[in-house]
């Protein structure tokens, strides 16, 4: 598998340049330093970021190569790097930069590192890489996937990832009423981690199609927001008394707004999804943090341990992702993807750059599943 690296002198990544525009370049192949990883990518999912970049909604990061939910191969490995892991096994790289050297990451807060965007140099184009060929990551960004996992479901250890650091600060205990907000992938990843404990999760959501999915992964009742009141069926839904945790797996302020409402007494409700447009406020009456102790708090991205418990239980495929690939595309057909991805249809629509490795795994792999 190495002489694949060897034999190459160059790849292609994809480049999204400006608001729909993605160019694809041919690079050198980089060396690699005593400490990094060359990984070989085998499917990028896109995620929001992408989206809205690719979409000219969020424009801070051009031009960029996204793809920071990705899967690979080892094909080198640094003679300094301690990882347990060889060449050909399969790696999902955790992007997010942790400098260790911040008031942040000193203080043990590794998700927030001050220096997260340090990797950034104006007008180069940069980013996690997964819409490329190859990716140089440093050996603390690499963590091996097991091969029970396709490439695809690997790709979706980061996300993962990022439900579960939520989900640890802000824990379901047996017996709790939980309410995810919001059944896109995100409220589903919730949905699904949620059912491993004792509990009863309600999911709120507008659409018929994602409501149907979340009762098909197991979801004990459903909340329609369009139609029903979203307190009252809460209340009613457990026995008067509220939910215990609420997950808000979508950025609308008014939902939040409600989801304080129809918490329980001491209940959580985080925030996990990003609030759009930014500077977005919500309006709540602050005696339902002193009446009855309610507590508003929200989670982004994860640190090292909530990556490590994503790719074990992605590798043993104790958390099965294959509901949530919708369509998968080559690199070279990204802008499709985009097209699909921006569809209510699809859960999460992904590229496989490498496509010898993806047309010779067609239908096993690859291939629609929704
Ligand atoms: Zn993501
Ligand atoms: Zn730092």
């Amino acid at each position: 598998m190495s002489a694949v690296a060897a034999e190459k002198k160059s790849y292609t990544r994809a480049v999204i340049t400006a608001p729909q525009t993605i160019v694809m370049e041919d690079v050198p192949l980089p060396e690699i330093d005593r400490d990094q990883v060359l990984v070989r990518m085998r499917a990028a999912a896109l995620c929001t970021w992408e989206q809205r970049t690719f979409a000219g909604t969020d424009t801070w990061s051009y031009p960029l190569v996204g793809g920071h939910e990705n899967s690979g191969i080892i094909v080198a490995i640094g003679s300094d790097v301690e990882l347990k892991a060889k060449v050909g096994d399969q790696v999902a790289l955790a992007g997010s930069k942790r400098c260790g050297q911040c008031n942040s990451c000193r203080r043990g807060v590794l998700n927030l590192c001050d220096n997260a965007r340090s990797q950034r140099v104006a007008g180069k184009a940069w980013g996690p890489g997964g819409f490329g060929e190859y990716v140089v990551a440093e050996g603390y960004q690499v963590y091996p996937v097991g091969p029970v996992a396709t490439p695809l479901e690997a790709a979706l250890t980061e996300p993962t990832a990022c439900v579960i650091h939520d989900m640890k600060k802000h824990p379901v205990k047996n017996g709790d009423v939980v309410v995810i907000v919001g059944a896109g992938i995100m409220g589903l990843l919730h949905l699904m981690l949620a059912k491993k404990i004792p509990c009863t999760v309600i999911v709120s959501e507008p659409d018929p199609d994602r409501r149907a999915k979340a009762k098909e992964l197991g979801a004990d009742a459903l909340i329609d927001p369009s139609t029903e009141d979203y307190v009252e069926r809460v209340k009613e839904l457990s026995g008067g008394n509220g939910a215990n945790v609420t997950y808000m797996a979508i950025g609308v302020p008014r939902a939040i707004e409600a989801a304080l409402l129809g918490a329980a007494k001491r209940g959580i409700v985080s925030c996990y999804a990003s609030i759009q447009p930014r500077g977005s406020t919500i309006t709540v009456d602050p005696n339902v943090f002193h009446d009855r102790e309610v507590v508003l708090s929200g989670a982004i991205a994860q640190d090292p341990d909530d990556f490590l418990a994503a790719s074990q239980i992605i590798g043993r495929r104790e958390l099965d992702l294959r509901p949530l690939i919708s369509m998968v595309f080559p690199l070279s057909k990204l802008a499709d993807a985009f097209a699909a991805a921006s569809r209510k249809d699809t859960y999460r629509v992904l590229v496989q750059p490498d496509e010898e490795y993806a047309a010779s795994h067609q239908g096993k792999a690859a291939g629609r599943s929704s």
